[in-house]
């Protein structure tokens, strides 16, 4: 946890980020869904059994980057977590997470989606 904030802290927007990297298959990944607007594969270092990321093609930084030409993309991203989390096995439920900028513990600069599920999850987060 300690971990995973300072490395939030230390992250920052740049031109290309470890995602931009896997979009353009220079780190090999296994797509569990792919469509031409967006990707999802599971998070390499998962916080329960079941941990995938949706993200983007679009190399959006984070959410408040976002603008209002990139609603339709939100909402498919969202539905997108929707269609894979049934094809996971998620029928009791899941949560979708996105983390934005250093206090949001945002790592990498990339939108991205965490659906997490496959345990009972507790609340609130830290
Ligand atoms: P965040 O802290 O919300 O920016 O989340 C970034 C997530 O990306 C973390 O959960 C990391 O474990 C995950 N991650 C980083 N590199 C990879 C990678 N090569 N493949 C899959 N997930 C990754």
């Amino acid at each position: 946890m300690a971990d995973e904030v300072t490395k939030a802290q230390t992250a920052h927007p740049s031109g290309d980020t470890i995602f931009g990297k896997i979009l353009r298959k220079e780190i090999p990944t296994n797509f569990i869904y792919e469509d031409n607007k967006c990707v999802a594969f599971n998070d390499v270092s998962p916080t329960a059994p079941t941990h995938f990321l949706v993200i983007p093609r679009k190399p959006i930084t984070g959410l408040s980057a976002a603008q209002e030409e990139d609603k339709e993309i939100l909402g498919h991203l969202m539905f997108v977590a929707t269609v894979v989390a049934k094809q996971q096995g998620l029928q009791d439920g899941y949560r979708v997470v996105v983390n934005n900028g250093p206090n949001g513990c945002q790592s990498v600069y990339h939108l991205h989606l965490h659906v997490i599920g496959g345990r009972q999850l507790g609340w609130p987060p830290g």
